[in-house]
């Protein structure tokens, strides 16, 4: 860090030969220390503060080398257009490690795979009709670990709740043998003033456990409504996960339209039933692999800001925003450095993790590693890009109060790309999460969330979203954050 020498002032305890000399000599050297030591505490603050001049000048080329030459979306590219979704366990998700390592080495970078044994769960057919409604269509997909509907499927009467206490009021006499439909729509205040990503946390609950609550009062199968701010009648999946002490009971997720037609019927006190098929497989685990590559540090190459984004997708669409979008600012992150011959203090090390979206094994494999070579302690900051790749608004971070601050004015270099705001938050990313529980500083980029959910997990999660201008945007901003940590620490 290069700190500025403090200037001596010209002052009366400068002046020599004053008949008081003697005397003051004393006095005058005290003082003189005392301002010499608050400028130099004033300049070290505004240092810290602000980090090194010769930081912020090597994140101003990082940011203009990324606007003018980024090749972010030609990288995205291929891996959505060309290698297509990337759902773990599946063959395009082993393609996607390879073809990942093979770039990253033709860029001179030393990508490394770090196996991971990944659940392989395969969607199958998926279908349903309301057989009350003259078989009207149901446009609905299987939540992502959902066990199959028997092969000539389930016929059942549909009954409708909003939380876990109606479920509870309404309780086995009314439940037992009929697939419940959990109707709660994201709150579109919430999406709207930027909150979507909270918005998405509150609905997202019936997706995750409501298969084995439904199950627990004697439901056949449970359909979620999309979790969705936006829908042209494209169903949401996602992961579900079920309790080990209820009956498995299959779960899919219809759209907000078909919800809402659902709704009506039954708002208009009809009897709805619903004929479901699904017939998806968990097939045994697979091994595949994080994607590692790194810029050694040059000073304390063990010191490591990571920087992670996932490689898996869901497989309805080709995860051009979830989360290609950050696997490839990751990798792009390296090229540019490379390119540019930026070697910070401390390590860079990108992370392409593998199976985020339904078993987060690459992440627990990352920090099992970590913790077992004694180096998690070692990691300065763990930055993740998961949230798509709209124009950035900021990061959020674990980071707090005066801290936070610091980061704030530190960063500043970074309001080139976008007016970018860091904003404390507990949680910072889901394959960082180990890393972060365990006391490592978080950060997550944030591009514009209020579209996001749009498309999320949904076969509408296609390149044609990504604006390759914002993809560079966020990329620079990833970038410089990455690198003025890793030259001036945190
Ligand atoms: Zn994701």
């Amino acid at each position: 860090m290069a700190i500025a020498r403090p200037a001596w002032r010209a002052s009366t305890c400068s002046r020599s030969g004053s008949r008081f000399m003697s005397t003051t000599r004393a006095i005058c050297r005290g003082r003189k220390l005392i301002r010499s030591y608050k400028r130099f505490a004033a300049i070290a603050a505004a240092v810290l503060c602000s980090g090194s001049a010769f930081a912020q000048s090597n994140a101003d080329r990082i940011i203009d080398y990324e606007l003018a030459n980024s090749r972010a979306y030609e990288t995205l590219s291929h891996l959505t257009d060309n290698i297509g979704p990337r759902l773990s366990g599946s063959k395009n998700a082993g393609l996607a490690v390879t073809w990942t390592t093979k770039t990253l080495r033709d860029w001179g970078l030393n990508a490394q795979n770090q196996a991971v044994m990944v659940p392989h769960w395969v969607r199958g057919v998926e279908h349903g009709s309301l057989v009350s409604h003259n078989d009207q269509k149901i446009v609905l997909t299987a939540l992502g670990g959902s066990i199959a509907t028997p092969a000539n499927g389930i016929t059942a009467d549909v009954i409708e709740v909003a939380s876990y206490d109606e479920l509870a009021k309404l309780g086995r006499a009314k439940i037992a043998g009929k697939i419940v439909f959990y109707n709660r729509a994201m709150d579109m205040q919430m999406v709207e003033s930027g909150q979507a990503f909270a918005a998405y946390s509150e609905a997202v609950e019936f997706r995750s456990t409501g298969a084995s609550h439904a199950a627990e009062y004697g439901a056949v199968a449970s359909v979620i409504r999309s979790v969705a701010s936006a829908s042209l009648r494209t169903p949401h999946t996602g992961a579900m996960r079920y309790d080990e002490k209820q009956p498995k009971i299959p779960a899919a997720a219809m759209t907000t339209e078909d919800a809402d037609l659902v709704h009506r019927l039954l708002a208009k006190g009809e009897r709805v039933r619903l004929h479901l098929v699904l017939t998806p497989k968990t097939l045994p685990d697979v091994e595949s692999a994080n994607v590692i590559a790194e810029i050694r540090g040059s000073e304390h190459p063990d010191e490591v800001v990571l920087i992670g984004g996932h490689l898996d997708s869901w497989d309805l669409g080709t995860g051009a925003i979830d989360d290609g979008a950050g696997a490839v600012m990751v990798m792009e992150t390296l090229r540019v450095l490379k390119e540019l011959g930026i070697q910070p203090k401390r390590t860079i090390r990108g992370v392409l993790f593998m199976n985020e979206e339904n078993g987060l094994r690459g992440g627990h494999k990352y920090f099992d590693t970590a913790a077992a070579r004694e180096e998690v302690h070692k990691h300065i900051a763990a930055i993740e890009t998961d949230a798509g790749a709209a124009p950035p608004v900021g990061f959020i971070t674990t980071l707090e109060g005066a801290a936070l601050s610091r980061m704030q004015i530190r960063a500043r270099v970074l309001s080139r790309i976008a007016p970018i705001v860091f904003t404390s938050s507990k949680h910072t990313g889901a394959d960082t999460s180990p890393l972060t529980d365990a006391g490592v500083p978080g950060f997550g980029l944030v591009p514009d969330p209020r579209h996001y959910f749009d498309f999320h997990h949904t076969p509408a999660d296609t390149l044609d979203k990504i604006d390759p201008k914002a993809l560079a945007q966020n990329t620079a901003a990833l970038a410089a954050l990455a690198y003025l940590i890793a030259e001036d620490g945190l």
